[in-house]
């Protein structure tokens, strides 16, 4: 007797779960899109995370929080240092229209020439 109302209210809590969990995953935008560098012309597979090129490290100015492709800047991204936070790798990078600066976490795609090529550099200055 009491079965079938005790398993619809874990049927409701359950439903209630999902809606929040599906809810709260929409806020995080995952954009999965292919797009061309603009600085080497690479065409580079869209992961959903990736907002770099994995062959030069330029970025384009296009978010204002990750994924979320609302700034109106459209500026492309000069990959300026390699700084290690939280013990992952940070790329950081300056728009060249407006000065932002931003972090972006290296990809594990990324090319492994121009991550070298970017700590030489720093190691330069
Ligand atoms: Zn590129
Ligand atoms: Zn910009």
């Amino acid at each position: 007797m009491g079965i079938t109302k005790f398993s619809q209210k874990i049927f409701e809590f359950l439903a209630k779960l999902w809606y929040k969990v599906t809810t709260m995953s929409q806020k995080f935008q995952k954009t999965v899109e292919d797009f061309n560098c603009e600085h080497c012309q690479a065409v580079i597979k869209g992961n959903g995370y990736t907002n770099h090129c994995s062959r030069c490290l330029w970025s384009k100015h296009v978010d204002i929080n990750p994924g979320d492709r609302l700034a109106t800047c459209g500026g492309l991204m000069m990959p300026q240092e390699l700084i290690l936070e939280h013990g992952e790798q940070q790329l950081i990078h300056r728009c060249r229209k407006c000065g932002q600066v931003k972090k972006n976490k290296v990809s594990a795609n990324d090319d492994f020439e121009a991550i070298l090529k970017l700590m030489k550099n720093v190691s330069k200055i």
